[in-house]
């Protein structure tokens, strides 16, 4: 499963990816499907499957992703904010099951949040 993992392949290299930032626990790198214009996403090197999943052993790499997070969206251009999606399980509609933060952003403001339904 984790062999399968597409974010463990990135994280080992056997896959391609457009590295934003990497330290020993924690890689960030560009959406291969970006839906604004800075889009990309930061991820514990370490295999976690959702958030529905994460322990309390996980939180100094969550912590530290969310605090990365706006260093890196200034960085990628994105100075006067961002907005950060982590989609979890079916109702998420997580399509890769490794836990994942979206950065989102760019020089114009962002639509809505989420469309009411
Ligand atoms: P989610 O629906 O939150 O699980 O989002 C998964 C995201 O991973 C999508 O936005 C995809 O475009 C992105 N994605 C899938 N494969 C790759 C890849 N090989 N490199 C970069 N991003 C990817
Ligand atoms: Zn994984």
């Amino acid at each position: 499963m984790v062999q399968d993992c597409i974010f463990c392949k990135i994280v080992r290299g056997e896959i391609p990816a457009r590295k934003v930032y990497e330290d020993d626990d924690v890689l960030a790198f560009h959406d291969i499907n970006p839906i604004t214009p800075m889009h990309f996403m930061l991820i514990p090197k370490r295999h976690i499957a959702s958030l529905a999943e994460a322990t309390a052993d996980d939180a100094g790499v969550l912590g530290r992703i969310m605090v990365l997070a706006g260093k890196l969206a200034r960085e990628q251009g994105s100075p006067y904010g961002f907005r950060t999606i982590v989609n979890t399980g079916r109702i998420g509609r997580q399509d890769v099951m490794h836990v994942h933060v979206h950065v989102l952003g760019g020089p114009n403001q962002l639509g809505p949040m989420i469309p009411r339904g």
